[in-house]
């Protein structure tokens, strides 16, 4: 089987020796070619494995000298291999390798590039999701506080000094509870604010309407802490007791109007509605 090599030339980089088989069956010319680094490659073995057409190239122990080439040692050198292909079955090779490597990169881009996507788009629906989770709970804290809120509270803590009903030849009506001055005074249910102000007698006063047309007075304050027209819930601070008014020391003095008029005892009416003095 001799061999004379013909020519050299580099085929994409790579050293080929273009060389005469003289004893092929068709009498063909054939190259060997010798590929060193950049052809020995995962893509160029498969190529030779999957690719090679019995008829055309002579398999001149290409597969010893590849093994020994994927397996040789560094410190020998760089090794070549050797097969047999025309020169433009090699360079077809060659850059269909190319052109299949191309399209994978770009395939894996691609596929890297939607699953990205994906994931910043699932990302962004569970921090949507968790968002609206909380906001649902926060609403249903809210809900549960709102339900939980009585309807209607004692208006200030102290000491019950005077009752509803006639007293000192005149008539006191409403219940008096003493405490230290700046000592809360609360809305004793939800309502609005109708007056908050100067009063004969009170001094300072706040009125506050309620649902069904009550109203409820705070007298003597201190400080008034709501403006006329605001909505109170129940518990929450319209003032702080004061010793304003016709007063005989610091004390909040509560009334209770059934329909805006008919003043009633404030004891049985908290009485109703489960508040006790
Ligand atoms: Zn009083």
């Amino acid at each position: 089987m001799a061999r004379h090599r013909l020519a050299r030339q580099r085929v994409k980089g790579a050293l080929v020796d273009v060389v005469d088989r003289v004893d092929l069956d068709r009498k063909k010319a054939v190259t060997a070619v010798v590929a060193a680094g950049a052809l020995i490659g995962a893509g160029f073995t498969q190529a030779m494995a999957t690719v090679t057409p019995m008829d055309r190239i002579v398999p001149v122990a290409a597969t010893k000298d590849l093994a020994a080439a994927m397996t040789a040692q560094p410190e020998k050198g760089p090794q070549t291999v050797r097969a047999l292909y025309t020169v433009s079955e090699t360079r077809k090779l060659i850059q269909a390798e190319q052109i299949q490597a191309q399209f994978n990169v770009k395939e894996a881009i691609r596929v890297a590039e939607g699953a990205f996507v994906q994931r910043q788009e699932a990302a962004q629906a569970e921090a949507a999701r968790v968002a609206a989770e909380q906001e649902a709970e926060r609403a249903r804290v809210a809900a549960e506080e709102e339900a939980r809120r009585p309807q209607c509270v004692k208006p200030a803590e102290g000491t019950f000094t005077s009752g509803f009903g006639a007293r000192w030849g005149t008539s006191h009506n409403g219940v008096d509870i003493a405490n230290a001055i700046g000592t809360p005074i609360v809305a004793a249910m939800e309502g609005t604010v109708i007056e908050a102000g100067p009063a004969s007698g009170f001094g300072l006063w706040v009125r506050v309407q309620h649902a069904d047309g009550t109203v409820t007075v705070y007298g003597h304050m201190n400080t008034i802490d709501v403006a006329q027209g605001a909505h109170v819930k129940a518990g929450q601070q319209i003032a702080t007791i004061g010793n304003r008014g016709q007063s005989t020391g610091p004390h909040l003095h509560f009334e209770v109007w059934l329909g805006g008029s008919q003043k009633v005892n404030p004891v049985g009416w908290l009485a109703e509605r489960g508040v006790s003095l």
